[in-house]
């Protein structure tokens, strides 16, 4: 099977398992792991921000970052693409008592003038108060699509002006980090908290890191022992983290290019109606009307490839380190023949 499905279906490699196998290891709920401290610090570092906390999910550092960036009642800007929307479970209700305000943009992207018109007038006690614009880079419902620099630090200017919190979920953000060229620096000077996935295109088996500064994570800290993301002996994942920042950042460039193969054998074919301009690791695009998704996945997997339909006609291949240049040809093929 070529397994299309997510970047997170990626095993441990050989060398990274031998990375676990020889951490030093203590207890991370008391701040005594040497090898989770040293992942954060290397983070933190690497974005140039003051500090970094390991936990176990994506889901769980967005969630914290909303906890500690809002009040109960409070209002997020968002892309209606949203990650922290569509698919937390409702989190940022059930967790900090927020509403979200989804604004609309081409391919997941938000524009500074719709955040600014979004934004409640904080004298009016009828509305709800604005206190956090959550971006998403790489855009995964918006196809990988990467922001331009320019537009980040123009909607963080809107925030810094209104005094909101500047949250970017970069569950694949060295993804774009890749494409664009850009030094981690510049985000960790723009944001004041950042997430990263350690367990999507960098190929770890768990974990991602939340990054701010000491008193954010400080508190950050507090809200994941309350979500009960205290891990004890974690040093064994976070080795994999560390493993994956040496190791496996500058080859996520492979993966892009095994989504530009796709995408040109999705271009081949009488049946797709349109393909998503492909930036990164992931290939969105779009059957004939008369061609019903769930059926077409399902035939598909028979002839061995997995992907995932998205909802709104959306269908979704990602590539990652787990599926060679070769399967990624054989899969060009198979999709042309289909
Ligand atoms: C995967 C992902 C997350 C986090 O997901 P977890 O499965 O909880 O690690 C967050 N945001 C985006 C955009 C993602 O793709």
């Amino acid at each position: 099977m070529i397994d299309l499905l997510s970047d997170t279906v990626t095993r441990p490699t050989p060398e990274m398992l031998n990375a676990m196998f020889s951490a030093r290891v203590g207890d991370d709920v008391f701040s005594e792991d040497p090898t989770v401290n040293e992942l954060q610090e290397k983070a933190a570092d690497l974005f140039g921000m003051e500090a970094a906390l390991f936990c176990p999910s994506g889901t769980m550092t967005n969630q914290i970052a909303v906890n500690v960036h809002t009040r109960p009642g409070d209002e997020i800007i968002a892309h209606q693409y949203s990650h922290i929307y569509n698919y937390e479970g409702g989190g940022a209700a059930f967790n900090s008592g927020c509403q979200m305000r989804l604004l609309e943009g081409d391919r997941g992207l938000l524009k500074a003038d719709s955040v600014e018109n979004a934004i409640n007038n904080r004298f009016d006690i009828h509305a709800a108060r604005t206190s956090l614009v959550a971006m998403e880079n790489t855009c995964n419902k918006g196809g990988g699509s990467c922001y331009e620099w320019d537009t980040l630090v123009e909607i963080g200017e809107v925030a810094r002006l209104n005094d909101l919190a500047y949250h970017l979920d970069g569950a694949r953000l060295f993804n774009a980090l890749v494409a664009k060229n850009q030094p981690a620096k510049d985000y960790g000077e723009l944001f004041d908290s950042i997430s990263i996935c350690l367990s999507k295109g960098l190929g770890c088996p768990v974990g991602s890191l939340l990054l701010g500064t000491e008193p954010f994570i400080k508190e950050a800290l507090r809200v994941r022992k309350k979500f009960g993301g205290g891990m004890r002996q974690a040093g064994y994942l976070a080795a994999a983290g560390i493993y994956a920042l040496d190791h496996h950042v500058e080859r996520l460039a492979e993966d892009h290019e095994k989504a530009r193969l796709l995408e040109a054998a999705l271009k081949n074919c009488s049946w797709v109606k349109s393909v998503e301009p492909v930036e990164t690791n992931i290939v969105i695009f779009y059957l004939h009307d008369n061609r019903d998704p769930k059926i077409f996945t399902r035939d598909l997997a028979e002839k061995g490839i997995r992907i995932i339909s998205m909802g709104q006609g959306k269908l979704r291949m990602v590539t990652h380190l787990d599926v060679s240049k070769e399967n990624i040809q054989k899969a060009a093929s198979l999709l042309e023949e289909f």
